[in-house]
């Protein structure tokens, strides 16, 4: 691999700013990294949340753990080395999508504390907001959307989080979603109100 690394590269400094781009689109850019139990909400909220947001006009992307592990990470599995290099990718990517002025909402387990602090230092400050999708391990196994759960327990899925494989809770996440207790529409208000009170967006 070493012998394969480019060393002889420059970085380029683009003359369009990422500062250009974002007012371009008239908002600051930043990550909502969802983090949490296989359904846990993630996915669902994010979804939510970014049909919300476009109808206030931003410029958004999503990007959800199994449409990555279809292509671009299509080459990794789910030993804890392959979780890491995912996780690391996706905050790269997420860091590329930040330059280009957009709010990044990502849906991965995500299920080291590392991972998620390694990514949270690939931007600036407030620009990675944690939103921690939490639900007790039997309410995301009772619901079990892509009956993963089930064949986990039946022992064909291993590294299965929360059932082989640990699940590190954040630290101090900027967001706790409790959504054995929330509606997903009262999860996105609560994210709305997150971001206003940041001042990453306005609403009215
Ligand atoms: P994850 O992305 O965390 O794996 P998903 O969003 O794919 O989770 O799945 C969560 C499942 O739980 C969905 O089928 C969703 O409809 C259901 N669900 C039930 N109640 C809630 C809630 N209050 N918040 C979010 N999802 C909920």
């Amino acid at each position: 691999m070493a012998t394969r690394r480019a060393t002889n590269i420059v970085w380029h400094d683009h003359k369009v700013t990422r500062a250009v781009r974002a007012a371009a689109k008239g908002q600051r850019p930043a990550i909502l990294w969802f983090t949490g139990l296989s359904g846990a909400g993630k996915s669902t909220i994010a979804n939510a949340l970014e049909s919300r947001l476009l109808r206030l006009g931003r410029h958004t992307y999503l990007l959800d753990g199994d449409n990555v592990r279809h292509g671009f990470n299509r080459d990794l599995g789910f030993s804890d080395a392959d979780r890491v290099e995912n996780i690391r990718r996706v905050g790269e990517v997420a860091k590329l999508f930040v330059d280009a002025g957009l709010i990044v909402m990502t849906a991965f387990i995500s299920p080291f504390y590392a991972d998620r602090d390694l990514v949270r230092n690939l931007v600036g400050e407030g620009e990675f907001i944690e939103v921690f999708v939490y639900a007790p391990l039997e309410v995301a196994e009772a619901r079990d959307p892509k009956g993963l759960y089930q064949r986990a327990r039946a022992g064909e899925i291993s590294n299965f989080t929360g059932i082989d494989s640990p699940y590190e809770e954040p630290e101090s996440p900027e967001l706790i979603l409790d959504t054995s207790k929330l509606t997903v529409e009262q999860s996105v208000d609560a994210l709305v109100d997150y971001l206003v009170k940041v001042g990453l967006l306005s609403v009215g």
